[in-house]
């Protein structure tokens, strides 16, 4: 037999992969440190039983909408849910990118804007942040103008820097695109600043959340947007049928009413978070402030994949981004539980001091 070889772009993708190792402390993709709340695993359980499994689930997922829509004083149909905010990302893009189409991206930033633009064939016109990885305001007008993007990515916290956006380059992005302005706040819970305020009909501008990272539920696959109706429906008409189960609908429905768990969960991150940093400040390392739940360092003495590997023979697993543009030696560790922080604070004296 022949075997059929796939698309010729398709075969020399790489595809996005972050290792899973067996290691005690796993501080490398951004989850959460700490389980869902008792109750919601309780809840879900009586759930399940109700749930008729031999029909299909709600195909529009009407119920959990209503309920994002709720938290966040938008209607329903100015939310669209998916497996995971990844999903949502490929709607847009096979709504709105695909062949003769544009998505800019400022790198460094999320891997995937990129990844699955290209997956949707989607042109990737690739801009740079600056030298603190910022977007410079003259370079962004420029940039948009250069490329005329049918979408254009920002990430607010950006992974894996950590760093805000500020409301000055979202508006400028706004004002100067003809195209959509996608922010990815999939961290946008751990910062001080969100653009969810400036949703409106009128404005071609998608906020996008998942409950990976927040919420404690990377297992659930739930993400969503929050969007212009004619955005949202535009994106629903490249969902595949029933693409949300009727299990995950219920977990994200039951989600929402531990809000004050999942917030409190949120407020100690940051607080370990800004600890952590300070720790870091006293080793020799070039840190840059998060507003995320994760911190970029780069080690001055030793090189950065040489440190991810004496952290892992210590079994602890942070994620090596020096492969990424511009970040070369650097790595990248997310916010764990106060115990697992010290740990990795106590293996870092030991490689960087003795
Ligand atoms: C982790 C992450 C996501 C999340 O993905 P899910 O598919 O919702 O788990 C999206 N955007 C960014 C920037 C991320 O870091």
């Amino acid at each position: 037999m022949q075997r059929i070889a796939p698309r010729q772009d398709v075969a020399l993708m790489k595809g996005y992969h972050s290792p899973q190792v067996e290691v005690k402390v796993r501080l490398n993709t951004n989850e959460s440190p700490y389980p869902v709340p008792l109750g919601w695993k309780q809840a879900l359980a009586q759930q399940i039983e109700k749930i008729e499994f031999n029909r299909y689930p709600d195909r529009s997922a009407l119920q959990l909408r209503s309920a994002i829509a709720q938290l966040h004083g938008v209607e329903a149909n100015q939310v669209l849910c998916a497996n995971g905010s990844n999903e949502i990302l490929q709607s847009i893009l096979l709504a709105f990118g695909g062949a003769s189409r544009t998505a800019l991206v400022f790198e460094p930033t999320y891997a995937l804007h990129s990844h699955i633009a290209h997956i949707t064939q989607t042109n990737v016109a690739i801009a740079q942040r600056d030298e603190n990885f910022s977007i410079d305001l003259d370079s962004l007008a420029q940039e948009i103008q250069k490329a005329q993007p049918s979408v254009s990515f920002f990430c607010s916290p950006n992974n894996p820097t950590g760093m805000v956006d500020s409301p000055q380059v979202l508006e400028l992005a706004l004002k100067q695109n003809t195209g959509l302005t996608v922010v990815d706040e999939a961290y946008g819970q751990f910062s001080s600043f969100s653009v969810l305020s400036l949703l409106d009909e009128e404005l071609p501008l998608v906020v996008v959340r998942t409950f990976s990272k927040t919420w404690s539920m990377a297992a659930s696959r739930l993400g969503y947007m929050v969007a212009p109706s004619w955005v949202v429906q535009a994106c629903e008409s490249v969902m595949l049928p029933y693409h949300l189960d009727a299990l995950k609908q219920q977990a994200g429905i039951l989600a929402l009413k531990f809000h004050d768990e999942m917030q409190q969960r949120v407020a100690e991150l940051v607080d370990q978070r800004d600890l952590l940093f300070e720790k870091l400040k006293e080793f020799d390392l070039q840190i840059w402030p998060s507003e995320a739940n994760f911190i970029l360092f780069r080690p001055l003495k030793m090189s950065g994949p040489k440190l991810w590997e004496e952290l892992l023979k210590r079994s602890i697993l942070v994620r090596d981004c020096s492969s990424w543009p511009r970040l070369d030696n650097c790595l990248r560790v997310t916010v764990g539980t106060p115990q697992e922080n010290d740990i990795f604070i106590q293996a870092l004296q030991e490689v960087l001091n003795e």
